[in-house]
């Protein structure tokens, strides 16, 4: 048995777990809720050339507007959908979404090249999820070729079977993006497990880019690294001028944050609708 004092902390310790895990399950459950009462959508931030900064892409991202919570980072609730496995359900229907998105786009003659979709772990190991992908494909009339799929270092090492997945998504003509990349522990490892065409350098990265010598040296090596590679660099979370510059000079051509755009319901919308959404917002 327990020391009296142990036992105490222990039971506290006890409670609080309780209460994480009652936390976890309530917001699970919720998810599940939202998937069949719509309130996810997606929104779409640009990514641009360096640098005149046409929009060459965008990134598609997951919102969820709780009813009583409001509005959940995708940080929050994705790793919970992960747990309980509603991301494989919830994957389908961001992949969905973005795809036909993608071909509404096509059909009003703004498209850009591709469109991009995250995706977890979970789904990379879940068996048939590439047929799924391709099913997706055929129903919504998306070509593989404007397609990007962004998985990070985790993604690909978190499971036995993702290597394998990611090597067919290639075969299939889509795009492998390496999300964040840098941050993980075998970033360089990646690159030679899978077909990586895009590198997304890590905000991290770029944030100091324009104060510090000593990233400004990384910066320039990742985009010695891509070229060397053959493979497309881009800089993630560029917020200010003067690192959308500062990247360019080191050889970047590609760039994504909030000085190009921030990710919103419909970066082609005509200007008419974008002034009413402001109006609707306002
Ligand atoms: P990520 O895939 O690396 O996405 C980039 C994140 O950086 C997004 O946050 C985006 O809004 C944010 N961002 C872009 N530019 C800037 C900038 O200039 N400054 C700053 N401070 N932030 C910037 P978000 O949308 O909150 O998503 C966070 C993460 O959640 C994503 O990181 C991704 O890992 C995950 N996520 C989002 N949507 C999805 C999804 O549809 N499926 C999956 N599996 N994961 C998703
Ligand atoms: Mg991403
Ligand atoms: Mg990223
Ligand atoms: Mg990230």
């Amino acid at each position: 048995a327990a020391k009296a004092a142990g036992g105490r902390r222990h039971r506290w310790y006890a409670s609080e777990l309780d209460s994480q895990a009652g936390e976890e399950a309530r917001l699970g459950a919720d998810l599940r809720t939202a998937l069949s009462t719509g309130q996810f959508h997606l929104v779409y931030q640009p990514i641009v050339a360096l640098p005149a900064g046409d929009v060459v892409g965008v990134e598609s991202l997951v919102r969820w507007r709780h009813p009583d919570r409001g509005p959940v980072s995708p940080a929050d609730f994705i790793p919970v959908a992960e747990r309980n496995g509603l991301i494989i359900e919830l994957g389908q229907w961001i992949l969905r979404t973005a795809c036909e998105q993608y071909r509404t786009w096509q059909s009003r003659g703004v498209a850009p090249a591709h469109v991009g979709v995250n995706v977890s772990a979970r789904q990379l190991a879940e068996p048939g999820f590439v047929d799924s992908v391709a099913a997706v494909l055929a129903e919504t009339g998306m070509s593989p070729h404007d397609l990007v799929v962004e998985i990070t270092e985790t993604t690909v090492f978190g499971g036995g079977v993702a290597v394998r997945a990611v090597q067919e998504l290639h075969e299939l003509g889509i795009a492998i993006a390496l999300d964040d990349f840098g941050t993980g522990h075998s970033s360089l490892g990646v690159l030679q497990a899978v077909p990586v065409k895009i590198l997304k350098v890590d905000k991290s990265f770029i944030d100091n880019v324009t104060v510090s010598d000593r990233h400004a040296v990384i910066a320039s090596s990742l985009i010695q690294l891509t070229g060397g590679l053959g493979l497309i660099a881009i800089a993630e979370g560029v917020e200010t001028a003067e690192q959308a510059e500062a990247l360019h000079r080191l050889g970047y051509r590609r760039a994504q944050g909030y000085h190009f755009g921030r990710p919103v319901a419909d970066p082609f919308a005509p200007r008419s609708d974008v002034a009413a959404q402001v109006a609707y917002r306002g």
